[in-house]
């Protein structure tokens, strides 16, 4: 567990709590605030005794009151004290160097053979910023000739910084030249990646390039890392749909459908439940466009239309190989439907994502792709479905959110959760599937049970319950098969 710790970089939010000179003498690393548990974990190479504790305790209750400390000791002493010299590292200051730079007096364009250090000073600076702030996307941009960068962070997305125009080309340039891009290329959209090392831990970014006008557009992408996949608890906080979703995973048969539509959070149950066959040393292999986390121990292929490899070619090659599981990232043509059917149907094992908003858009879309309803019900194991929620901050009472809190800021959200509703079709279903119009089924398969528990549990307030319970009931569940 501990080395698995040191892949992952340390959250600012826990690292606060112990102040560095005690961290360094006491080799204390606290890496993870915790909200559901309200606990923050510390790792420590020797167990500390109760007054240290106290101590620690007293620290903690002056940033986040009423919380709980986790101490978990870690054998690799060297490694323990060589990840706290890095987290507390001081900390790239984006603001402080963006207002350097616009007060600089070079009023010229650098020129791509100059310095590029300060370039890459600053992008180093926006990359830290960015992972401390739990940011998944960085877009960067040119707004009115001024270099404006926007970071999404639980889904929105907000203004971060500014620069000068004069970085323009030579920022551009560091981008495209870390991620092996063609840097003459002004007119093409262009798609690559590279690793940022942030607190000496690899940071996996996608890069994406596109013509604006007559700039381009540049999204920073940054990738998750098979640590941050939840476990079940964090991902669903209903018991009895853990429950439920951990049995069809461990079952091992047939189809388990995972669908929503872009940004629902679909990738991330997959790969969830993907992983525990993984812990099981089995032989899998996922077919993905593009591959978001690197499982070690997978072979992950990833589709490229574009040199004429699709879901369908990489689903028959992939049963070539006779694999103990597979993962389709998409089903979204007639081919790739056939042959994960095939697949079910010969002892195969799949996760699949379907771009569908409920249940009955699932069928509809599977049926679409040409599956029959003997198909589908000798293959269907289990249907999630999902959206995502903002999550309830910890520090809302009766009274509201705390202003000063720190993780919110006084929004009251902090961090997604999902909303899952969970189905086995079973022959009543497939019986009523000829009889009843979409409109009767979806009614049947309503499930709003799901959202008032979280509600009642406080993980989500009444806004997002009412939000979120106008789209499943209302009309905009007709709004599905769009996009990826
Ligand atoms: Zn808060």
């Amino acid at each position: 567990m501990s080395q698995r710790v040191f892949q992952s970089v340390p959250d600012t939010y826990a690292l606060r709590c112990i102040p560095e000179a005690l961290a360094r003498e006491q080799g204390w690393l606290a890496y993870r605030c915790h909200q559901r548990t309200r606990t923050v974990h510390v790792l420590t190479a020797t167990p500390p005794g109760a007054i240290l504790r106290q101590t620690a305790l007293r620290l903690l209750h002056g940033q986040y009151p009423g919380w709980a400390m986790a101490w978990q000791v870690c054998a690799d002493k060297d490694a323990l004290i060589k990840a706290i010299q890095y987290a507390y590292r001081s900390s790239y200051d984006v603001d402080e160097i963006s207002k350097q730079y616009a007060c600089s007096e070079a009023s010229t364009p650098i020129r791509l053979e100059e310095d590029q250090r300060p370039v890459a000073v600053w992008l180093d600076a926006l990359l830290n910023d960015a992972v401390h702030r739990r940011a998944s996307d960085i877009h960067i941009m040119l707004v009115e000739q001024v270099i404006t960068v926007y970071l999404r962070v639980d889904g929105c997305s907000s203004l971060r910084t500014q620069l000068p125009v004069q970085f323009w080309q030579a920022l551009v340039a560091r981008i495209k030249n870390m991620a092996k891009l063609d840097v003459t290329e002004h007119r093409l959209p262009q798609d690559g990646r590279f690793d940022a090392i942030i607190r000496a831990q690899e940071q996996p970014i996608r890069v994406a390039v596109l013509p604006q006008g007559e700039s381009e557009k540049i999204t920073l992408r940054l990738l998750a890392s098979v640590d941050d996949i939840p476990n079940w608890k964090d991902l669903i906080v209903l018991p009895d749909q853990r429950r439920q979703l951990v049995r069809a995973v461990a079952a091992k048969q047939g189809v388990i459908v995972v669908a929503g539509s872009t940004g629902s959070g679909k990738t991330t149950t997959a790969y969830r439940c993907f992983l525990s066959w993984l812990n099981q040393g089995l032989q899998l292999i996922s077919l993905e466009d593009p591959i978001e986390v690197t499982l070690p121990g997978v072979c992950q292929s990833a589709v490229n239309s574009a040199l004429g490899y699709g879901f369908a070619e990489g689903l028959r090659a992939a049963l070539r190989h006779d694999p103990d599981g597979l993962m389709v990232g998409e089903v979204r043509d007639q081919e790739t439907c056939s042959l994960l059917v095939r697949a079910a149907l010969t002892g195969h094992p799949v996760i699949a994502s379907v771009h569908a908003q409920d249940a009955v858009s699932v069928f509809h879309r599977l049926i679409g792709l040409g599956a029959t309803l003997d198909d589908l019900k000798a293959t269907i194991s289990l249907i999630v479905t999902q959206r995502l929620a903002k999550k309830t901050c910890c520090c809302v009472s009766a009274k509201g959110a705390a202003l000063e809190c720190e993780f919110c800021g006084g929004t009251g959200y902090y961090e997604r959760v999902a909303v899952m509703q969970l189905f086995k079709p079973d022959a009543k279903f497939y019986n009523s599937l000829s009889d009843w119009s979409t409109e009767q089924i979806r009614l049947q398969l309503q499930d709003k049970k799901t959202l008032t528990a979280l509600l009642n549990q406080r993980v989500i307030d009444a806004s997002e319950h009412h939000r979120l319970s106008e789209k499943y009931g209302g009309k905009d569940a007709e709004v599905s098969n769009q996009g990826g």
